[in-house]
């Protein structure tokens, strides 16, 4: 359904579709973005802004992205808000223009560094994996500030990993949100889990063998957060070492008390018309949420 045209363009137009997606993201516009993030304040969670869209098909398109975010970063320094910004390249032009998306990256995490902050780069379907790590590379050898979004499906982020520890990278490990092919990722949860935990520990180790690794733990799954903690201490590291990092309006309630319990949260907030892909990957990832989003069907 992520991937239909036909639905792309009708969907979003449904008043009750605009009403489900309320829960994942507090607003269609940036400032409702920036709003919800002071409200994080008080519980000592810290956020990251997304612009939701991809795969643009006019290069202008990107280049107004581009703007935007720079625009963006401005407002999240002058408000004080400890908040960093998490780009996708095919929504930079990426498509049509590689090197025009990694100018526009350049630019967006020069003004990171202004303010101390790290420019985030997803991770999109498989097709682009091999590009989002050579451009990344390219990136972070001239800005440090720069991090990368790597997926425990898939059977090469092991020796991906590998190559990045030397370079001192910011890691945000995620389980991988595409539907991808059981020849190049892992397909059930208990084989991905698991996957993950050892990812999130080679990083770990990374840290101990002396590279300096920022790491992102992008997931809902408390389960697998604490059991790496454990593994951090065990490495004499602690829960400190990592972000644990969820997206607006899932598991709010275990934001909170993570937080509470000492560990760095950082809560992804969306914003943007652009939301009918991503929103239907959310659905996709639980069952219970179509039924919720079918439940806006009722007056
Ligand atoms: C900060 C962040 C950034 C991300 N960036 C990327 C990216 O760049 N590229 C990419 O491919 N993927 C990205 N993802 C998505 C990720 O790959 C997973 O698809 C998504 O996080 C669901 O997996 P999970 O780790 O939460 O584990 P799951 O095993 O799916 O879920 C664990 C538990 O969390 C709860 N939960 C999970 N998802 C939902 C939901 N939608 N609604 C309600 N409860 C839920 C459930 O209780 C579930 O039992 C990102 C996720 C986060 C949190």
């Amino acid at each position: 359904m992520a991937r239909n045209p036909w639905l792309r363009d009708r969907l979003p137009r449904l008043r009750f579709a605009r009403r489900a997606v309320r829960r994942f993201m507090p607003g269609e516009d940036a400032e409702s973005a920036l709003t919800a993030a002071k409200g994080f304040e008080a519980d000592g969670i810290t956020v990251m802004f997304t612009r939701l869209g991809e795969n643009v098909t006019k290069i202008e398109e990107g280049d107004v992205v581009a703007e935007h975010y720079l625009g963006l970063m401005d407002t999240i320094a002058e408000r004080g808000l400890d908040g960093e910004v998490s780009v996708k390249l095919t929504q930079l032009g990426y498509d049509i223009d590689r090197d025009r998306s990694l100018a526009h990256c350049e630019r967006l995490a020069e003004k990171a560094a202004l303010s101390g902050r790290t420019l985030w780069v997803d991770m999109e379907g498989s097709d682009y994996v091999d590009g989002t790590i050579d451009l990344y590379e390219r990136l972070h050898a001239a800005h440090a500030n720069t991090g990368i979004c790597l997926q425990a499906y898939l059977h090469r982020t092991a020796a991906d990993i590998q190559r990045l520890l030397p370079q001192n990278p910011a890691v945000r490990l995620v389980k991988g949100a595409y539907a991808e092919k059981a020849t190049i990722a892992y397909q059930k949860r208990p084989e991905v889990d698991a996957n993950y935990v050892a990812l999130a520990i080679a990083m770990l180790e990374g840290i101990r063998a002396g590279h300096t690794v920022t790491i992102g733990l992008g997931t809902h799954d408390v389960e697998l957060v604490e059991q790496i903690a454990e593994h951090a201490v065990a490495l004499g590291l602690d829960r400190r070492a990592f972000e644990v990092e969820m997206l607006y309006g899932i598991r709010s309630g275990e934001q909170r008390r993570l937080a509470k319990a000492g560990y760095r949260v950082r809560d992804l907030i969306a914003y943007g018309e652009a939301w009918y892909p991503w929103y239907m990957r959310r659905l996709a990832e639980r069952p219970a949420n179509v039924l919720f989003a079918l439940r806006q069907l009722l007056p």
